[in-house]
């Protein structure tokens, strides 16, 4: 698991049958209720709780009014931009990063899907607030390429974020600095 090694696993272990066997149960029920169940929302690709429907903020008639769409690599970056409450678009999550070296090309990243979701919500502007590393670099000029074909407004997240730092790690006022002081691209 991310972030935990061995020695904690072993100490989380022992510290559910030792002491905490009732709520280490219900955990196991929420995990596998979620592995279940948790689906890929079909049209922005962050997470949702059923198959084939549209997750809440695709529904919001609010945020599709904003006609802004923000790229992220992760889910967990939509809920850091979220509880930063500075924008109140529409999303398209990567899941990841161009990387050829490990086989991620555009179709891993579903790019078309975004291509399409560009046009079909006739989006005006598109923020690109991958990460501040080479990866998170190179995904976002590929995809400033694709919009620009558009004639579509391209920003990319800017001050603030770290060098080499992901979304996750970031505050919220910080991120809300970021999304205001964006640059065109
Ligand atoms: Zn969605």
């Amino acid at each position: 698991m991310p972030g935990i090694g061995p020695v904690s696993a072993t100490r989380i272990a022992y510290y559910l049958l030792d002491r905490k066997r009732e709520e280490g149960l219900s955990m196991v029920e929420a995990i596998s209720t979620a592995l279940k169940n948790v689906a890929l929302c079909p049209q922005c690709h962050n997470y949702t709780d059923e198959e084939n429907k549209l997750c809440a903020l695709c529904e919001s008639s609010k945020r599709k009014a904003s006609k802004a769409l923000c790229v992220v690599e992760t889910p967990s970056d939509v809920v850091a931009i979220e509880a930063s409450a500075s924008f109140n678009g529409t999303y398209f999550v990567l899941h990841g990063h161009l990387s050829p070296l490990d086989g991620v090309g555009p179709n891993e990243l579903h790019l078309n899907d975004l291509d399409d979701l560009i046009k079909k919500a006739e989006i005006e502007e598109v923020i690109l607030a991958t990460s501040h590393t080479v990866e998170g670099d190179v995904t976002a000029s590929y995809i400033a390429n694709m919009v620009k074909k558009h004639q579509i407004k391209v920003t990319r997240i800017a001050t603030g974020v770290p060098l080499g730092g992901e979304l996750g790690s970031v505050d919220g006022n910080t991120l809300a600095l970021s999304l205001n002081y964006r640059r065109d691209m």
